[in-house]
């Protein structure tokens, strides 16, 4: 099964995508993931790939697509996979199809997450990291039990990520609406796509996405 999730930047789609992929058994594809994990290398392409990130910016369609073309082809994205933060512009959907036609293969759903915009701004600029296991805080709706000790490791190192201010983050949301909301109708015309209450508590959500997907 080969999954899109849509919605604007800290709709939870992250957060989804790892519970789908333990109860589905597929792989979640985040580009922003492996945009960072190329930026952590200090390649001259995360440089690169830095400077448009920390703008609030889009990195280029060929690039992207690229990218995910060549990670679709492993092995472990046999058994299906969810597209988390791809496509985000209409030729990456485009592409997307045609990639995907030559390989034999198709998206199956598509799942909007609906959210409220005032409320991404304060859920993205509270957002923090474990550095050690990676477990997911919040300044305000998710503290450690202890402060300052993940609940999951108990290491004491946590990471913000550099596009996580108010600032980009309001650039960010408005490049959702301009450039990848349309993708929306484009999928509703092709008959794969619904919608999902995404200001719902996290296991309501899941709940509203296991009936959409069977
Ligand atoms: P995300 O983790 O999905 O919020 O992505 C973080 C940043 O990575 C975005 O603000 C973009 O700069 C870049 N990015 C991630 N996915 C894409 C994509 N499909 N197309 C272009 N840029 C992307």
């Amino acid at each position: 099964m080969n999954l899109i999730l849509m919605g604007p930047p800290g709709a939870g789609k992250g957060t989804q995508a790892q519970r789908l992929q333990k109860t589905y058994s597929i792989i979640q594809l985040s580009t922003g993931d492996m945009l960072r994990a190329e930026v952590a290398s200090g390649s001259d392409l995360g440089k690169q790939f830095k400077e448009v990130m920390d703008s609030g910016g889009l990195v280029s369609d060929a690039m992207i697509i690229a990218m995910i073309s060549s990670r679709i082809d492993q092995d472990d994205c046999k058994n299906g996979f969810i597209l988390d933060g791809f496509p985000r512009t209409t030729p990456q959907a485009e592409a997307l199809d045609q990639m995907l036609a030559e390989k034999e293969l198709k998206i199956d759903h598509v799942i909007e997450m609906k959210v409220d915009d005032d409320a991404m701004v304060k859920r993205i600029t509270g957002r923090f990291t474990c550095a050690g296991c990676g477990a997911g805080y919040h300044d305000e709706f998710q503290k450690p039990e202890k402060e300052g000790v993940c609940d999951q490791c108990e290491g004491g190192k946590f990471t913000r990520r550099d596009d996580d201010i108010e600032e980009t983050v309001r650039s960010r949301l408005q490049i959702y609406h301009d450039q990848t909301a349309p993708i929306l109708d484009y999928y509703k015309d092709k008959g794969v796509m619904e919608t999902v209450d995404g200001m719902a508590v996290i296991d309501d959500v899941t709940e509203q996405m296991n009936a959409v997907l069977g």
